[in-house]
């Protein structure tokens, strides 16, 4: 089966292999150059040096690290201003909600462009912000929100930029020498390539709490970096999932770090999007706002989700359906995993078959 559904993703023979290595105990030397390695290859792929900044790893899906990240790096005297422009935008209000976090939310309608004036109104209101978050890649729309322009705007009123790049990290720019952004969460499955269930969280050293915010046991940030900066674990880590990150880590490094895996991306994103359009199935976005990893279509006249979806699978792909108010008139389909080219043909050649039958049918009906 061909996953095109925004991770988990088909993994490379070489990083499924890395499933089945040995049994480990994670208390023994070798996990710990696992977690070591796995540490150093994190940093590498932007790359960052380990002096400024932390990978911090947790297991757990991508959400675990998100709220690992705002749980842990907004003080109890802080506050936090969230973007909310699509379903995981509204996830990190979500989460501020629960942990009881001082926070407003910029809600925009889920698919707009980031509002920076209405940003600005936000954060110039009293009491003022101490952090900002925000969904580098909106998932649910395959917009790439302006993570610049929101730095800038943190910087120029002191605040401290939180992003939730699950689903951007290891394949779109990402600038951590803005001094604003204080951390990034991300998850292994993604555009790392990696099976799921660890989740890690970039956090610059300076903005990591003496004390914790004392929200959450197993998801407090400062737990797991002790921890780990001394080679260890505070909990019991995902050991599999560790052995395919680490290999993932290491296939994305010998293949030429995240520009290569995006341009790949965009090559793909590319043929897929001209063979849609030239069966009059129109992208959701333009270019110039959208990610290489994900782009939404607009569901082809005559042909809803719960069709397009069953008869694609049925010729061995899983495409994603629209969320929310979107359920009903996108569809989605990632480029993310061990996929290529020639499955892209065979994807845009099972569409047309079904879009052929789809229009005989209804011509029929009719
Ligand atoms: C996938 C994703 C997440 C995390 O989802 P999980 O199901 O917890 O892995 C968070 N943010 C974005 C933008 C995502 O695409």
């Amino acid at each position: 089966m061909i996953l095109l559904n925004p991770g988990p993703v088909n993994l490379t023979e070489r990083v499924r292999a890395a499933l089945t290595l040995p049994d480990l105990c994670h208390r023994e030397r070798e996990f710990g150059e696992l977690q070591n390695e796995i540490r150093a290859r994190l940093l590498q792929v932007y790359p960052l040096p380990p002096e400024r900044w932390a990978p911090v790893l947790v297991s757990g899906s991508g959400t675990a690290a998100v709220e690992a990240m705002l749980a842990s790096l907004v003080p109890r005297e802080g506050r936090l201003l969230v973007v909310d422009n699509g379903v995981y935008g509204a996830r990190l209000a979500d989460i501020a909600a629960c942990h009881g976090i001082a926070h407003a939310v910029a809600r925009q309608a889920w698919g707009t462009p980031v509002d920076l004036e209405a940003l600005t109104r936000h954060l110039d209101a009293q009491p003022g912000f101490t952090h900002v978050a925000l969904v580098q890649h909106e998932t649910t729309t395959g917009r790439l929100n302006d993570v610049a322009a929101v730095g800038r705007l943190c910087r120029s009123r002191n605040a401290a930029l939180l992003v939730d790049a699950v689903s951007s990290f290891g394949a779109e720019a990402l600038d951590f020498d803005d001094g604003s952004l204080a951390a990034c969460a991300a998850s292994a499955n993604k555009c790392l390539h990696g099976a799921p269930g660890v989740s890690f969280v970039i956090v610059r050293r300076a903005a990591l709490p003496e004390k914790s915010a004392g929200r959450s046991v197993y998801l407090d940030l400062a737990r797991h970096h002790r921890a780990q900066d001394a080679g260890d674990t505070a909990f019991t880590p995902a050991v599999p999932v560790f052995y395919a990150l680490r290999e993932a880590l290491r296939e994305l490094a010998d293949q030429g770090g995240w520009h290569v895996r995006h341009q790949r991306y965009r090559g793909l994103a590319t043929a897929v999007e001209d063979g849609l359009v030239g069966f009059g199935v129109e992208p959701l976005l333009r270019d110039g706002e959208r990610s290489v990893v994900l782009r939404a279509y607009h569901l082809p006249a005559g042909l809803d989700y719960a069709a397009l979806h069953d008869g694609l699978k049925q010729r061995g792909f899983v495409i994603y359906a629209g969320q929310g108010k979107l359920a009903a008139s996108i569809f989605r389909v990632s480029t993310m995993g061990a996929i290529d080219a020639a499955d892209m043909q065979r994807f845009l050649d099972a569409v047309a078959g079904l879009l052929g039958t789809a229009r005989h049918s209804g011509a029929q009906a009719r």
